[in-house]
């Protein structure tokens, strides 16, 4: 045997064996590849994902293809070809996977499927097994395909709601829907189960004070499947001119309202400096108690716990109304500017404060600006805030009735002297108490338009305004 003869020998003994151990392993992997649907779904909409992992031991993945079939129809929604291991990794326990994320009834989907549809996965490897076809993996799930937005039907006829003001929608609304209110700019009021009408919904909402008049009031609805309807309220805005009123702070009203401020509130630190002690307090402190206040409105009773109309604290004069806008000077500067949002009634020091309307307790506690505060729940959102109280009549968890003395007036937090400061909110949002002092904007605006929805406009609705009103201004929040 020359030499020449016995490379080509050693050459061929040596493919022989490469191919022979493919075959052997080739063969040799009886495991199917793995599929899971990472998160599994039994209803899909436009935005539902399909989250696919597939995964392979032994020769490999060659093949996943991902099809909705419905009415003999088949549509490939993903299709994904691999290359074989290369031939000199066999022997080795190769471990391959595979992720997919599509959403495939979103607007680019390939011909949109509503109705029953079959999901089918399948995907096979590279074995030799079942004549070279390799071992297959397929899962099947039947799916319904929604692509319909929930229905509205809009109940109530449009009454004025002002600047600031508060208004009631009532509505039809299918039983998909798994949200539904009313939007306003950034402000989302949701929608309830009507009690006093079956099979009809309402939303109480608020025309937020510092939204221009025509911001759009919109009803919506979402199913949680991608599917939105919206529809937009004839509601005319009634626009409201707020006042604006100069309000002088000295270092000594810093140093005495500020600094028990500082110590009583944790994450905000005595920065040794009056005027950026005060701008920390008025404006960072603020707008944290204004989303605490949003976050506590969250948990309110989905039921009515208020009766009839408000009440203004007994024998009390108006010192600051809603929504007054303050320029806060210091040193002849203009330092800040904040919106006064609520009510300073004022009567004696340590006035008896009473609840302006029945409801529970959801907060009794220092709050920041807002000094020793209590904030009462009367449902559906709707919530009273007395700050600067001196003491505590009730704690959290008390239901409490109409005209029940909670506490006295005091001026702990941002106050200048003793008032009682009310304010009125919806879902957190700030609201003129004025409509809700009168029993006659009550029963036009909220309980008439919930019982009886589709009754006639019965036109403007003066409010009455608030009792002894004055034009003396303490600083308070
Ligand atoms: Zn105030």
């Amino acid at each position: 045997m020359n030499k020449k003869a016995l490379f080509y020998a050693i050459a061929l003994a040596i493919v022989a064996f490469y191919l022979a151990m493919t075959a052997f392993y080739r063969w040799g992997d009886g495991t199917p590849p793995q599929i899971t649907l990472v998160e599994p779904f039994a209803q899909a909409g436009p935005t539902t994902p399909l989250v696919l992992h597939v995964e392979d031991t032994g020769t490999g993945l060659q093949e996943v293809t991902v099809r909705l079939v419905q009415n003999l129809e088949s549509y490939t929604l993903a299709q994904e070809q691999f290359s074989p291991q290369p031939l000199l990794s066999i022997g080795k326990n190769t471990h391959q996977t595979y992720d997919l994320t599509i959403v495939p009834f979103g607007d680019d989907a390939i011909p949109k499927r509503r109705g029953q549809v079959k999901l089918v996965i399948a995907a096979r490897d590279y074995s030799w097994r079942g004549f070279f076809e390799g071992n297959w993996a397929r899962i099947e799930q039947d799916l319904d395909v929604k692509l319909t937005p929930p229905r509205l039907e809009v109940l109530s006829s449009p009454l004025p709601v002002s600047q600031g003001g508060a208004g009631v929608a009532a509505y039809r609304v299918s039983d998909d829907a798994q949200r539904y209110g009313v939007q306003i700019g950034e402000e989302f009021f949701p929608g309830y189960p009507n009690p006093e009408r079956a099979f009809t919904a309402f939303s109480l909402f608020a025309f937020p004070h510092d939204l221009p008049a025509s911001t759009p009031v919109l009803l919506v609805a979402d199913d949680g499947l991608g599917n939105h309807a919206e529809q937009r309220l004839d509601v005319p805005i009634v626009p409201k001119q707020w006042r604006s009123r100069p309000i002088k702070i000295s270092d000594r009203f810093i140093e005495r309202t500020v600094r028990p401020i500082i110590a009583q509130t944790p994450g905000i630190e005595d920065l040794d400096d009056p005027l950026r002690n005060f701008l920390q307090v008025n404006n960072v402190l603020r707008k944290r108690t204004a989303e605490q206040l949003t976050a506590l409105a969250s948990d309110s009773q989905p039921e009515f716990l208020w009766n009839g109309a408000f009440i203004q604290l007994s024998n009390s004069q108006v010192e600051a109304a809603f929504a007054d806008h303050r320029e806060y000077r210091y040193d002849g500067k203009v330092v800040d500017r904040q919106y006064h949002l609520g009510f300073d009634l004022a009567v004696t020091k340590h006035y008896p404060v009473e609840a302006a309307n029945d409801g529970k307790v959801v907060m009794a506690e220092y709050f920041g600006i807002y000094g020793n505060t209590i904030v009462i729940d009367h449902g559906y959102g709707l919530q009273s805030l007395y700050a600067h109280l001196s003491s505590f009549a009730a704690g959290k968890g008390d239901v409490v009735g109409k005209g029940q003395v909670i506490g006295k007036s005091g001026m702990t937090g941002l106050a200048a002297g003793d008032h009682l400061h009310f304010s009125l909110l919806l879902q957190g949002v700030q609201i003129n108490p004025v409509e809700w002092w009168d029993p006659r904007w009550v029963q036009s605006r909220i309980n008439e338009p919930l019982r009886d929805p589709l009754r006639k406009n019965p036109g403007p609705v003066p409010t009455q305004g608030p009792r002894n009103r004055i034009g003396h201004l303490p600083p308070g929040p």
